[in-house]
């Protein structure tokens, strides 16, 4: 089946064909990163109003791009949560409209389900599996036994691993979004400054990462006083290794307890080059199979909304016309 896929839930304009779920047709994405960075982060109002300038012209490039008419189009899938709600909703509105006046079926995919078959795009799952999931507004290790399964077994108790990169960016006056630019410099530098590495109780694969944050907004603040000068590449290496190492070896125990075929990294932090190589490191030579997906897969496209959408598809899981944006929707049934 030919799946036409939406995706506006934050700052991408995003339009792709999919054909059965794991084949890309077309992924175009106009993306609004300029207009934001002179704000320091994410303008809700600004983000809705480039949405609607931007749905129509993206949506025919992805037909276009996959020399697809809407006839041949199998259904519409979108977007519904979690994300902007201003924003969600042109996502939303463009879909049921074009599935009322195609008359395709609609279906609603949620956000993080998206990050995750990304993956599919590029390798066939294997359950039992685990994801980690780390960008902009989640952290979790997933565990999903079968398609469209999910179970939460770890989760952020306060910052997303790319809300700690953007915070800290923003510390150290690098542009938005931080990650990109932070990883870059941490190639640069080197581990000089011993950060906490936010453990939790024993055996919880949870995760904080507020404690860090601060422990660097400190570490900035008292070289400021003592005027000294500040390497920002010693401070953006530093921090990328507590978060990697927290990252990685949570990932691994759990994949261990819950004897995992298949680990999958997703979300926008997953093209951090730091966690890639030592992810691969620490899975090489276990019988886990390992997938992360290349980078133009891992910040927000559509072409992962459709790769989710297909596994409801053929479980008949559609939506309604009724269907409203739902900016706190879980992932969990
Ligand atoms: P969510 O998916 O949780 O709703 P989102 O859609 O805003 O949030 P994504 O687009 O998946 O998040 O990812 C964006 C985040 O990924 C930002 O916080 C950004 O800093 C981070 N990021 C992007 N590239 C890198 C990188 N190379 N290293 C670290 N972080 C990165
Ligand atoms: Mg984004
Ligand atoms: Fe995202």
């Amino acid at each position: 089946e030919k799946i036409l896929a939406i995706e506006t839930s934050c700052d991408e304009t995003a339009a792709a064909v999919v054909e059965g779920g794991t084949t890309l047709l077309s992924n175009v994405v106009a993306t609004q990163m300029e207009i934001h960075q002179k704000f320091g982060g994410v303008v809700p109002e600004l983000a809705s109003r480039h949405h609607i300038e931007q749905i129509t012209i993206v949506i025919e490039e992805a037909l276009n791009e996959a020399k697809v008419t809407m006839e041949e189009i199998d259904a519409i899938a979108v977007t519904e949560g979690p994300g902007l709600v201003g924003a969600l909703l042109i996502g939303v509105n463009a879909a049921k409209t074009l599935a009322f006046a195609h008359q395709k079926p609609l279906i609603g995919v949620h956000h993080i389900a998206g990050h995750i078959y990304a993956n599919r795009l590029e390798q066939e799952f294997q359950f039992p599996l685990l994801s980690l999931v780390v960008s902009g507004g989640h952290t979790e290790l997933i565990l999903m036994k079968e398609h469209g399964d999910y179970e939460i077994i770890g989760e952020t108790r306060d910052d997303a691993a790319g809300e700690a990169y953007d915070k800290v960016a923003k510390a150290l006056d690098l542009p938005y979004p931080g990650g990109p630019v932070i990883d870059q410099l941490a190639h640069e530098g080197e581990e000089t400054y011993d950060f906490p590495r936010s453990w939790l109780e024993k055996g919880s694969f949870d995760f904080s990462f507020s404690g860090l944050k601060t422990a660097v907004v400190n570490q900035i603040h008292q070289l400021k006083q003592k005027n000294e000068p500040i390497s920002k590449a010693n401070i953006a290496a530093s921090f990328q290794a507590s978060v990697v190492d927290v990252l990685v070896e949570k990932t691994y125990q759990a994949a261990q307890q819950y004897g995992v075929k298949q680990l999958i990294v997703a979300g926008g932090v997953s093209a951090n080059r730091a966690l890639r190589k030592s992810i691969e490191e620490k899975f090489e030579g276990t019988d886990i199979a390992v997938s992360i997906p290349p980078l133009y897969l891992c910040t927000d496209n559509a072409a992962m909304i459709g790769a989710a959408a297909s596994i409801q598809y053929h479980k008949d899981e559609y939506a309604k016309l009724d269907l409203n944006a739902q900016p706190g929707l879980m992932i969990e049934k």
